[in-house]
């Protein structure tokens, strides 16, 4: 079956990943900026790393038959230089109107401190400012339902952020609600060790339907899967669940989101 990512950090990965997933039935995968698992000394070196996001990756997708789409900011864990997120979040207009960038993201929060939700919040200004689309990340942590409720009341608190123009992601079982009643997007991620599993993300489908909820691998440099999409679509099936079904929450579901970006051009393999 024919899939989208739209949650994996493919600088982390070999182009031989790209082979993998494009034969796993991969069409194509969003970007998130995220942290390189060190904090970068300079916004010039976000600028290096927005030109890979934005000119590089889309060109090394390319030579799968993949279709690479990005989105921009300073992760919530350099969050915590102030002054650093201020410069970057100051670059991301150069970069945001490039082909293929989706939006804001991935912002939000990792330990809920208070530099966190001070750049969270500017980053929510700057969407609202340019009307573009945002991906959050919500805590991996024991806090992430004290993270997630704070994300959603900060968003809440802006009348100019549609809610389904916002896609809140990682969310697990204790999660789901606070995205999905109020009105946003959600993401659940297929993780080896932690977040989800396959089974799991089946029984929140179960549980809370197929509406407005996408699967990822959040494929990265650590431990991960970038095809772990597949694995889910595997359960599914198992379970007797349609083809239209799983197609919608693996295909339709991320073209429907994305296409809210007025530069989103997805060109449907044929
Ligand atoms: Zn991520």
């Amino acid at each position: 079956m024919q899939f989208i990512d739209p949650h994996v950090h493919m600088v982390s990965r070999t182009t031989d990943d790209y082979e993998r997933m494009a034969r796993m039935g991969c069409v194509a995968m969003s970007e998130p900026a995220f942290w390189a698992g060190f904090d970068r000394g300079s916004a010039e070196g976000f600028r290096d790393y927005f030109r890979q996001l934005t000119e590089f990756e889309p060109k090394r997708a390319s030579w799968s038959g993949l279709q690479h789409f990005t989105w921009l900011c300073i992760n919530a864990k350099e969050a915590e230089n102030v002054s650093l997120s201020r410069e970057v979040i100051k670059m991301i207009p150069e970069f945001i109107h490039r082909t293929g960038v989706l939006g804001i993201g991935e912002i939000g929060l990792n330990k809920n401190t208070k530099n966190e939700s001070t750049i969270f919040a500017e980053h929510l200004e700057l969407a609202a400012q340019l009307d573009e689309l945002v991906l959050i990340h919500t805590p991996h942590l024991q806090d992430k339902y004290k993270g997630t409720r704070m994300i959603v009341d900060m968003l809440q608190e802006r009348s100019d952020l549609d809610p389904s123009r916002v896609c809140i992601d990682h969310v697990e079982e204790h999660t789901v609600r606070l995205a999905k009643e109020n009105g946003f997007w959600c993401g659940m991620t297929l993780y080896p060790t932690t977040k989800c599993t396959p089974a799991r993300a089946a029984d929140i489908i179960e549980r809370w339907g197929d509406d407005r909820i996408m699967v990822n691998s959040a494929g990265d440099w650590g431990p991960s899967n970038p095809v772990a999409v597949p694995d889910f679509i595997m359960e599914m099936r198992r379970r007797g669940h349609s083809e239209a079904k799983i197609r919608k929450i693996v295909y339709e579901n991320p073209l429907e989101f994305f296409s809210k970006c007025s530069r989103f051009q997805f060109k449907a393999p044929v």
